[in-house]
């Protein structure tokens, strides 16, 4: 188990606003055990530190009323959206109230003509798509959870679209945030591009909750493609399966995905999602455009493919197929657990340059293998992003030292490859030692911000910065 460091505990404050939340919020501020247990990290190694209270705020002004109480008492306040972030995200190490957006939904306003729409932090990608479809828009942000907005902004995410859409900080216009002195604040308007002051939406999106809590967020749409295709195709290695991830993206063919799945995620993904692909490495692809668009760019694709010994091309627009093969990419962390039903999963995420990722992608292979570790890997390899999931056993120590020992290497690998420990899943708790190793002295530039911005500290405390 990772242990998270503990932070003191400000005893008096905690139970003097618990005391005035209840009186403002009744029924809707919570403090049995296990609704706050849910409100701690529950995903991944990181131990759970459950906040003393979870409340739901239903407007921006309550939002800033918590962080009031909290600021007035110097207690912590950590925002919760869906809680599906993997690194510690949502502890609360020093205690404090969860502020769970979850009940603030609302999609306030969809601007079709100007491509973008304004929501409440609580809306999931998935609500805001099925809201969105019938109007020809999408949301093309995907992480493999349906995360909330709100979380998916405050982590900076993305998923299997960012190679052709980019991640949220490309698709956030402005945000509407509570600051740690309760101040709310719009960080922009709806124009495309600003040349306006400091760019706070920017600053906001992957702070996670360190420095405002976000209640309102403007994001771009994008018109439904006239013609999607998807494609597969299988490779002897994921050596090979690379190399034309990087000549594909090197020819700039436009793919809206472009997935690995090693062998082993393939054989978790046949036999979770009731497929029959053919148990070696396989790229999963999708190709937004025209018709005739769709079709130059798979076959362009196919000829790269073949150069690099990719077998059993096959590209189709019909749309069932595509979704049955897409919902199979996405569970892949529910398929991946059921190679070995009762480990742990602790996923890894790095990015590196694009033209590394084979090196990154093999070395991380062959590490797992040396070290004993069942660590299928999947990645949205056009970004040079890949996750390695480890399974292990918690009661063995040797597995659990094996482990860290994998991750530690793995982020350092990245580092040194000029590519980041993160390239989605950001810092919580669990990657701070590597932020520093990546970035060095620009850490303290952010500590300085945090301190002007949140001199007490009471923002989601213990998460980012070292210390
Ligand atoms: C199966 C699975 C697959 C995943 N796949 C991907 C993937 O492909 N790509 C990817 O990027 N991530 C992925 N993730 C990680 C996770 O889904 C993302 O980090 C997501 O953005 C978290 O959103 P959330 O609503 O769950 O946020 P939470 O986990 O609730 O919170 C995350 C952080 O954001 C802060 N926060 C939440 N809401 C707000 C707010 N309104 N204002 C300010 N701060 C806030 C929290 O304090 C916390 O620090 C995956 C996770 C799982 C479990």
């Amino acid at each position: 188990m990772t242990e998270a460091t503990l932070l003191p505990r400000n005893e008096d404050g905690i139970e003097t606003v618990i005391g005035v939340l209840r009186q403002r919020f009744g029924e809707r501020l919570q403090t049995g055990a296990s609704m706050r247990e849910q409100h701690g990290h529950t995903t991944t190694w990181i131990e759970n530190q459950s906040p003393d209270a979870v409340v739901f705020p239903h407007s921006t002004e309550e939002v800033a009323d918590v962080v009031r109480a909290c600021a007035a008492h110097k207690v912590p306040v950590i925002a919760f959206g869906t809680g599906t972030s993997l690194e510690g995200h949502v502890n609360a190490p020093g205690g404090g109230i969860s502020v769970d957006l979850s009940q603030m939904d609302k999609v306030l306003a969809v601007h079709a003509q100007d491509l973008d729409c304004v929501v409440q932090p609580g809306v999931t990608r998935a609500d805001l798509n099925t809201y969105l479809r019938d109007q020809g828009l999408f949301f093309p942000i995907d992480p493999g959870a349906n995360a909330s907005l709100g979380g998916m902004a405050a982590t900076r995410a993305s998923g299997t679209n960012a190679v052709r859409y980019g991640t949220m900080k490309d698709n956030v216009l402005a945000l509407e945030a509570v600051m740690a002195d309760g101040r709310v604040i719009r960080t922009a308007q709806r124009a495309r591009k600003t040349s306006a002051g400091y760019d706070l939406t920017r600053l906001l999106i992957g702070s996670e909750g360190t420095l405002g809590l976000i209640t309102e967020i403007t994001l771009r749409l994008q018109g439904i493609p006239e013609a999607i295709s998807s494609a597969r195709c299988s490779f002897p290695s994921v050596d090979a399966a690379c190399r034309a991830v990087i000549m594909t993206i090197q020819y700039g063919v436009p793919v809206a995905r472009i997935e690995l799945l090693d062998e082993q995620s393939v054989r978790a993904a046949n036999a979770y999602s009731q497929l029959t692909l053919p148990e070696t490495p396989l790229l999963l692809l999708e190709f937004h455009g025209s018709e005739t668009g769709v079709l130059e760019q798979a076959e362009t694709f196919r000829e790269i493919a073949e150069e690099f010994g990719g077998t059993g091309f096959a590209a189709t627009t019909s749309t069932e197929e595509r979704n049955k093969l897409w919902q199979a990419r996405h569970d892949m962390y529910w398929a991946t657990l059921q190679l070995r039903p009762g480990a742990r999963g602790i996923s890894t995420d790095i990015c590196v340059p694009i033209s590394r990722l084979a090196e990154a992608v093999t070395a991380a292979q062959d590490k797992a293998a040396e070290l004993g570790l069942l660590a299928p890997i999947v990645g949205h390899v056009g970004d040079g992003n890949f996750h390695t999931l480890i399974l292990i056993d918690m009661d063995s120590e040797v597995e659990v030292a094996n482990a860290r020992q994998f991750v530690s290497w793995l982020n350092d690998l990245a580092i040194s490859m000029d590519g980041t420990c993160t390239g989605e899943h950001g810092i919580g708790q669990g990657k701070r030692p590597y932020l520093v190793k990546e970035l060095g002295e620009a850490t303290d530039v952010m500590a300085t911000i945090k301190q002007a911005l949140d001199p007490d500290n009471i923002l989601n405390p213990g998460k980012i910065l070292p210390g």
